[in-house]
């Protein structure tokens, strides 16, 4: 078929085929990039190239930077009632459009289509919540030292924000930046990943249909991401970088911007451990597990990656895993009993085989699953690995994919110790049933997250975010807002 023709094919899916937008979003104008180079967006269910979007470079950056530039002004004096009344319409227009959206994001990231909508909906919760939020950004009114002195605090958007997505959650991950940095009175450049441009620009769609004036929220997609990340880390005019994506390309980043001095949000990679004590629940913590575990084919920043249970519930715990497992079904994420979709590409299939032979090396044991699946392409099978040795590569790095590698352990102390030699810190979770172990260990866990009998963390009135190497900053809740303001003190005097 002709990328026309699959073009065409995605497009009689939708009910509103005007959401698969194929340009740049700059200024509220669909705009070609520079240069007439086109980016292939592959469907990783099928191998096909869906569709073409423009591979932009630094010029086409440095024009979206200009249009945002241009409606800051504007977009921040407006008052935050205002803005709220455009950002909820764009959120009900999410909403109206979540079949849409969602079918497009299955299509272009692979996960299945009950997932892709339910990110949407999670997505659309960010533009509400905030909505609202920014009628809430507070100052103070400090006592004054002088009686000839008062002293206010006044919070003040940050300017211009370049928010930089990874493919994982095409929607819920631009969703959760925008929102915040629109409600405080911010324009915004965003650039998506190159695996998943079609569901940032349907939400730029939205956004034009919303009334969100032009150059407030502007997409600049491309093929190649360091041109675009270099253009808008290095010009001043951008204020901030809000980035989610890996620990190594956030460093560079946060190196980048480092030049001029800007603000940084960064929600990077995780290394989650998921402790079961004697005590716990089982079937509610293997129900836990595999919910954190098998969302998104493992593709979760906070998708358990450790995975620690008690010496004395090992067995137990390891066959009702293995017994939930069979209930897993692979295959076309269209398909509405489709429980797993492909990985995102050739490289993440590699990784994870990788990981899988490495432990297997190292001495662990395959209970179920353990190779690419017989469906081909970048399917792999859901797998169990036992007795994981701690040297194994797969507790040290983020898998990406549907790997539950098990390991025993004696002690709280023991398992605590374990949890935190990692140099990451995003989300953590454990299942017990004793009240002063669950304060205790919640408090002694080194993550910004942390789940007690509960594996699902990801709402828009909670703060989500990591410590150490997982990141700078929180998304979500009224934290969550205050990354897009600045703090500014006023002294008025001869009173
Ligand atoms: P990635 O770091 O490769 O890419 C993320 C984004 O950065 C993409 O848009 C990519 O195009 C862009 N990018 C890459 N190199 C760049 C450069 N030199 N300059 C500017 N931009 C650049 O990550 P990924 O593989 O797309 O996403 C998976 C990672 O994201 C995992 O590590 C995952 O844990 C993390 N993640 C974290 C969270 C969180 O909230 N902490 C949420 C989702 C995903």
């Amino acid at each position: 078929m002709s990328i026309t023709q699959q073009v065409q094919s995605l497009a009689e899916m939708l009910r509103d085929p005007a959401l698969l937008r194929l340009k740049n979003l700059v200024g509220g104008i669909w705009t070609a990039a520079a240069s007439e180079r086109r980016h292939p967006v592959i469907n990783p269910s099928t191998g096909c190239v869906i569709a073409e979007v423009p591979y932009s470079e630094a010029q086409d950056a440095h024009a979206a930077v200009t249009a945002a530039h241009a409606a800051f002004p504007a977009w921040s004096a407006m008052q935050p009632a205002e803005r709220a009344t455009l950002l909820k319409r764009w959120r009900d227009l999410i909403v109206e459009n979540k079949d849409d959206l969602g079918t497009i994001l299955a299509w272009e990231q692979g996960k299945p289509i009950k997932e892709a909508i339910g990110e949407v909906v999670y997505g659309a919760s960010f533009v509400e919540w905030f909505a609202e939020e920014g009628k809430r950004i507070y100052g103070d009114v400090i006592p004054s030292p002088a009686a000839n002195k008062r002293i206010v605090v006044i919070k003040q958007p940050v300017g211009v924000v370049g928010l930089i997505t990874p493919w994982n959650f095409p929607s819920a991950m631009i969703t959760r930046k925008a929102g915040p940095s629109l409600a405080a009175g911010c324009t915004v450049v965003l650039k998506p990943a190159e695996h998943t441009p079609l569901s940032a620009l349907a939400l730029g769609e939205l956004a034009l249909r919303a009334g969100i004036p032009p150059g407030v929220f502007n997409v600049v997609v491309t093929g190649d991401p360091a041109p675009i990340g270099d253009a808008l880390t290095f010009d001043p005019r951008v204020r901030k970088i809000s980035f989610t994506g890996s620990t190594r390309v956030g460093k560079l980043l946060m190196a980048q911007c480092a030049q001029s001095v800007k603000k940084v949000s960064l929600e990077l990679g995780g290394n989650a451990a998921f402790i079961v004590f004697d005590d716990a629940d089982l079937d509610s913590a293997v129900a836990g597990l595999m919910a954190v575990k098998f969302r998104n084919a493992g593709q979760t920043c906070i998708s358990a990656n450790r995975i620690y249970v008690h010496r004395k519930v090992y067995e137990e715990f390891a066959a009702k895993l293995t017994v939930a497992l069979g209930g897993l079904v692979s295959g076309n994420p269209l398909d509405p009993a489709v429980s797993q979709g492909p990985l995102i590409n050739r490289p993440a299939l590699a990784k994870v085989d990788r990981l899988v032979s490495d432990a297997v090396q190292r001495g662990a044991t395959v209970l179920a699953g353990g190779k690419p699946h017989a469906l081909g392409g970048l399917f792999y099978e859901p797998t169990i690995l036992t007795r994981v040795p701690p040297d194994a590569q797969m507790w040290h790095e983020e898998i990406f994919g549907p790997i539950v590698p098990l390991a025993s352990f004696d002690s709280e102390d023991e398992v605590v110790a374990s949890v935190n030699n990692t140099p990451y810190g995003l989300a953590n979770y454990f299942y017990s049933r004793d009240i002063g172990r669950a304060w205790r260990v919640a408090e002694r866990l080194e993550s910004g997250m942390v789940g007690v009998n509960e594996s699902w963390l990801s709402t828009e009135v909670a703060p989500f975010g990591g410590v150490k190497e997982s990141g700078i900053g929180r998304e979500g809740s009224k934290y969550g807002i205050l990354d897009y303001v600045e703090t500014k003190y006023v002294c008025f005097g001869g009173i």
